[in-house]
């Protein structure tokens, strides 16, 4: 069972994790995609999920993987079909999640058309922080974003570029997918990916969340 923690004390078992892709303008420029009309939505099984304190081990299937920094969202209960008013209702903490990605299965897979289960959703490849309580974030939509590799800011960007905020995701994913307690949203990543190789340190920020640290091995 995987589980998430939600400050101070509170643990959730994790179901599915949800996945928003291409959500930043700036990160679909440096991907080479294209803007589309409805969100992209994959996701990554519970077994994906890395908490603070592991390290991060590189598939041996794989030559390139790529850090993500995203802000992530703990559901607190059943959700759905929920109208953009109501998501703080159904959102009980916010974090700091890696979707962490294999760009070289995901490009093979984006050239013949196939799922990105293996780029996206092997084992370890979601590491999140602890949970801070949603009621202690002022603006969900106003939160300042920093990866660090190495001491080196590579990810500088804030939740108020993204394309669609997060009540409009929640809206839409909640009319697809029944969300339940302990399931995880990633709403996408700014500009700044890049590679990790073992050895590297990766700190990621979140203001008003705090911060995360975790090693690859
Ligand atoms: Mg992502």
């Amino acid at each position: 069972m995987s589980i998430a923690r939600l400050n101070p004390d509170q643990t959730f078992n994790v179901g599915k994790i949800v996945c928003v892709g291409q959500n930043y303008r700036l990160h679909i420029k440096e991907m080479k995609s294209k803007t589309s009309k409805d969100p992209v939505l994959f996701f990554k099984p519970s077994t994906a999920l890395l908490t603070e304190g592991k390290n991060i081990s590189l598939p041996d299937y794989s030559n390139e993987v790529h850090y993500e920094t995203e802000l992530a969202l703990l559901v607190g209960k059943k959700a759905k079909n929920i109208s953009c008013s109501e998501w703080k209702n159904y959102i009980i903490g916010a974090g700091i999640a890696l979707d962490l990605t294999l760009r070289d299965w995901q490009r093979k897979a984006k050239e013949k058309g196939h799922p990105w289960a293996v780029a996206k959703g092997f084992d370890g490849s979601c590491p999140v922080s602890s949970f801070t309580p949603l009621s202690d974030i002022r603006d969900i939509q106003s939160l300042s974003i920093h990866l660090y590799l190495n001491n080196e800011l590579r990810q500088d960007s804030n939740t108020r570029e993204m394309i669609r905020p997060v009540d409009e995701l929640l809206a839409y994913i909640s009319k697809i997918f029944t969300l339940e307690e302990g399931d995880i949203i990633l709403t996408g990543t700014p500009a700044g990916v890049g590679e990790i190789k073992s050895g590297d340190h990766l700190r990621a920020v979140i203001s008003e969340i705090g911060s995360v640290e975790f090693i690859v091995i």
